[in-house]
């Protein structure tokens, strides 16, 4: 049977009150117990408390307001994580336009976007994604590839072109948006950007 003195492991005798050098490993409070019941004293003489309850020499309350209103924001943070974890589609779109040329005229007096579509698939399997423009009088997709086939993990960068009829579409920019679907139709996601008639 050892004395609180002699269990702490930074030296500190505990009966001259809290010190800066505890580490509130405990083990002194655990000597101080075994003591106590070797004497017959009641445990405790050495114990986690509050300067309050010692004033007020009454046990302190568990099921305070503060506890529920802190077990209320848990279950919101960890409510917030499951939905954002079990929302996320493991598939990315980014689309970036052509630097060089806001809009051009084909051969057929249609104005041409081109952008870069980027999809990777974050998912474990491969799959085979399609992309569509969502249905705009006056615009229509062109793309090189139909169908793009993505190994797990894998990105690819495809060359898009969107045609806008001069006779339709208003001057000026037009929001568009591309959507891509996965085979099996479980994986969407959608991304906007702009066609311009400007800078022919
Ligand atoms: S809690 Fe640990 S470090 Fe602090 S006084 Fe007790 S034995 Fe020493």
């Amino acid at each position: 049977m050892y004395m609180c003195v002699q269990v702490c492991p930074t030296g500190i005798d505990i009966r001259d009150g809290l010190q800066v050098g505890c580490i509130q490993c405990a083990a002194c409070i655990d000597a101080c117990n075994e003591v106590m019941d070797k004497v017959g004293y009641p445990r405790g003489l050495i114990r986690y408390t509050t300067e309050r309850q010692l004033a007020e020499k009454e046990p302190s309350r568990v099921l305070r307001p503060r506890l529920f209103a802190y077990l209320t924001l848990l279950a919101v943070l960890c409510g917030g994580v499951i939905y954002a974890l079990t929302d996320r589609v493991p598939l990315e779109i980014d689309i970036r336009r052509d630097r060089n040329q806001l809009s051009s005229i084909n051969n057929q007096g249609m104005i041409e976007n081109s952008y870069i579509v980027k999809l990777t698939n974050k998912t474990q399997d491969a799959h085979t994604y399609t992309i569509t423009l969502a249905p705009q009088e006056g615009l229509s997709l062109e793309l090189r590839f139909n169908d793009v086939p993505l190994e797990a993990g894998e990105s690819f960068d495809m060359p898009v072109s969107i045609y806008g009829d001069p006779d339709v579409i208003e001057f000026g920019q037009t929001p568009v948006t591309l959507n891509v679907s996965s085979e099996n139709g479980k994986y969407k996601v959608s991304k906007q950007n702009i066609f311009t008639t400007q800078g022919q």
